[in-house]
């Protein structure tokens, strides 16, 4: 497995690999299963693998966690090792970053809702990173996982407004066994905050259940199931809760047979968690 801190580096190891299949799964490092279901997907469809472990402070707020993320890089190699990974990419800030950069890649429309909305320029952080990645990595599959589902939302619209040559694949959330999504903030939450924290993924398949009766059948009523069951738990605090239609983000009022989004972010202090779940009415994936 090669190791590679530098962009030119990159290149002259990805120049070698003509003739194959690259994969690309860019992650922030702190490695837990979500990551590992996306590398080893790579690993199963694609000839050559590239990890890029790499925290963003252009998609970070100025309030927000960039410099306590998680980071354990020993840790994060030996699993990629484990998984066959042919390349970990691990450039540092000065690398991605030499002097100021004037550019940034801004998708429009899927990213005025939701996370778009609470985080301020954290879409166009994403979609500029994710642009420089896929123009040094160059892959022929990249993939996220739906956990971030506006991510995917977000990076899907790019590549194909862009014209890159990259197939995004979008994976399935990976949960811990009470349902909590895994995620590197999930170390942050004390006992009793991790506890609480499974309100989020509990609620929103109940809500599917309910839907799926009748029980419920408006997106206001979706959401207040949804805010009512979240604020019972006293250490959670709600940044938003939506009902959406997929995969456009639109508000609908009257459920009519489309697919649903339901989409929660929640503070436990000053952790972030989100979360949501797709209701699917005309088949296709769940990504549960
Ligand atoms: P991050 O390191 O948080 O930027 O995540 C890197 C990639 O892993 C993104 O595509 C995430 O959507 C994906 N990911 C994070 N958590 C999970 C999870 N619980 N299940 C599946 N994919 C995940």
């Amino acid at each position: 497995m090669k190791i590679i801190k530098s962009v030119a580096d990159l290149r002259d190891e990805r120049m070698k690999q003509t003739h194959k299949t690259i994969g690309f799964v860019p992650t922030m490092g702190y490695l837990h299963e979500g990551h590992i279901s996306l590398l080893e997907k790579a690993k199963m469809e694609c000839d050559w693998v590239v990890l890029s472990i790499f925290v963003n402070p252009l998609q970070f707020g100025p309030n927000e966690d960039f410099t306590l993320y998680p980071c354990d890089e020993a840790r994060d190699l030996a699993i990629a090792k484990k998984i066959g990974i042919d390349l970990v990419f691990v450039p540092g800030v000065e690398e991605m970053y030499p002097e100021e950069s004037l550019t940034r890649v801004n998708v429009r429309q899927v990213t005025e809702r939701l996370c778009g909305a609470k985080r301020p320029g954290h879409f166009d952080g994403v979609a500029t990173v994710v642009t420089k990645l896929f123009h040094m990595v160059q892959p022929d599959r990249a993939y996220f996982g739906m956990k971030d589902v506006q991510q995917v939302a977000v990076i899907t619209q790019m590549v194909k407004d862009l014209h890159f040559p990259t197939t995004i694949v979008p994976c399935p959330t990976i949960r811990e066994a009470d349902g909590l999504a895994k995620s590197s903030r999930n170390v942050y939450l004390n006992q009793v905050e991790r506890v609480q924290a499974t309100i989020l993924h509990q609620s929103l398949t109940e809500v599917e259940q309910r839907v799926r009766t009748g029980a419920l059948q408006t997106a206001s009523e979706m959401v207040t199931y949804v805010t009512e069951k979240i604020k019972s738990q006293p250490l959670a605090h709600i940044d938003y809760v939506e009902a959406l239609t997929y995969p456009r983000f639109e508000t609908f009022h009257q459920w009519e047979q489309e697919d649903i989004l339901l989409a929660v972010a929640v503070f436990f202090g000053r952790t972030r968690l989100i979360d949501n779940h797709l209701i699917r009415f005309k088949g296709g994936e769940t990504y549960v």
